[in-house]
């Protein structure tokens, strides 16, 4: 084994009472499946709210460090030096590993943290101790109690004692999983994506649903829509991409019904069509990346001619979202240069020029009178498609 570890320390999950292991069960099976992808073999110890993840010789321990601030449920990731619980081996450590700690600071402080009470120091004697070797070691150092360029960690833990400079900031949120299942609508654009990620974050599996609509939506369309799902999978593990074409309920709304109303009425059809698939794999809400006000179909009426379809709960993160604060999360996990790739949508292909912004159920309901809805719906999901995405 080797002396660098990786401690996780633990997020809202902390607050949770007796079903507290349901929860971190679920951030260490996240952990054990990421770290299958990183070279090196692991253990992983958990105790007192952090989870201890020592590698062997082999280990990769920076790209380990990287996939962990992906698991949600972990509020941070600390790269730490691990020894044995007593003052001379914490000193020994210090010593050992001053160049790394210290970086080029001028001033620091020691924080001892001793969470083992029969540990013979109390935090601030160990603190004041080991202070005292850091100044020894690096003279043209100075205490800063306030504001320190570098605070050393020492954590003396019920097993084991541990040597830091801080943590890196973990990917929040709640564990994958532990909120039940979602089926999220994913397109090639900016926001969708982004929704995934957000409700990811909030505990739900996700398995996503793109709508193509060959000929006139190409391969290459379907292409990055499973690289946007490969970028999800890199935080919330493997998903199920479903397909269903819409070319034929697409046909058939533009020679029937009025081309104003064309939008709003294909999104009904995908909710539809949505819901259908949402059941059929056992998912409990829809997903959309839909904004207010963003476009002709996501104004205040026309989201509730569109929500008036499904009867499971729809979640729509973005909703109070502005486009550059959509864009900046997108940065953040990785999606937005894949978004930007320009190729069609299906609902790109046919847009009216003059869409209705406040349409009225009335006028919905008359058009849709025109249509044979269950067949549409039926034959559009017998073109359904799955895939397996994993993550990279
Ligand atoms: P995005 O929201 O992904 O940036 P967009 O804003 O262009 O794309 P809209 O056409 O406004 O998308 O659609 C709103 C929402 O409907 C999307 O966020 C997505 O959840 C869903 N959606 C749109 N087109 C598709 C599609 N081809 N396949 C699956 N879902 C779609
Ligand atoms: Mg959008």
């Amino acid at each position: 084994m080797r002396s660098d570890i990786l401690l996780l320390k633990y997020g809202e999950v902390v607050m949770k009472g007796l079903n507290r292991s349901y929860f971190d069960n679920l951030i260490v099976r996240r952990v054990k499946n990421l770290l299958k992808t990183v070279e090196g073999e692991f253990t992983l110890e958990y105790a007192q709210s952090t989870l201890c993840i020592l590698g062997n010789e082999d280990a990769d321990m920076e790209d380990a460090a990287e996939k962990m601030k992906r698991v949600f449920g972990v509020a941070s990731v600390c790269r730490a030096f691990r020894c044995e619980k007593s003052v001379e081996s914490i000193r020994e450590t210090v010593k050992e590993h001053i160049e790394e700690l210290v970086g080029d600071a001028k001033t620091f402080k020691c924080e001892g943290k001793r969470s083992d009470k029969s540990f013979p120091l109390s935090s601030p004697a160990l603190s004041a101790e080991i202070g005292g070797t850091v100044l020894q070691l690096m003279p043209h150092l100075t205490v800063d109690v306030n504001r320190p360029d570098v605070v050393i960690k020492l954590e003396v833990r019920d097993k084991y004692a541990a040597v830091h400079g801080g943590g890196e900031k973990g990917a929040g949120g709640m564990p994958n999983g532990s909120a039940g299942h979602g089926m999220l609508l994913l397109s090639g654009g900016i926001d969708s994506p982004v929704a995934g990620y957000l409700m990811a974050k909030r505990g739900l599996t996700l398995d996503a649903l793109y709508f193509d609509s060959p000929p006139y939506t190409s391969e290459a369309a379907a292409e990055k829509v499973q690289s946007l799902a490969g970028a999800l999978a890199a935080y919330c593990g493997r998903i199920f991409m479903h397909t269903i074409s819409l070319t034929e309920i697409q046909e058939t709304l533009m020679s029937a019904c009025d081309e104003r109303l064309f939008t709003i009425l294909l999104r009904r059809f995908m909710m539809r069509l949505a819901e259908k698939q949402a059941l059929d794999v056992g998912a409990a809400a829809l997903i959309t990346g839909e904004s207010l006000g963003q476009v002709a179909s996501q104004t205040l009426n026309a989201l509730s001619v569109t929500n008036a379809v499904p009867e499971i709960p729809v979640f729509r993160p973005c909703i109070a979202m502005d486009k550059d604060e959509i864009v900046q999360i997108s940065r953040k996990i990785g999606t937005f240069d894949i978004s930007i790739l320009p190729y069609e949508d299906c609902c790109t292909v046919f847009v009216p020029r003059h869409p209705n912004t406040r349409p009225t159920m009335e006028q919905i309901l008359e058009e849709e009178a025109k249509l044979d809805i269950e067949g549409l719906v039926e034959r559009a999901f017998a073109t359904r498609r799955h895939k397996k995405i994993t993550e990279g």
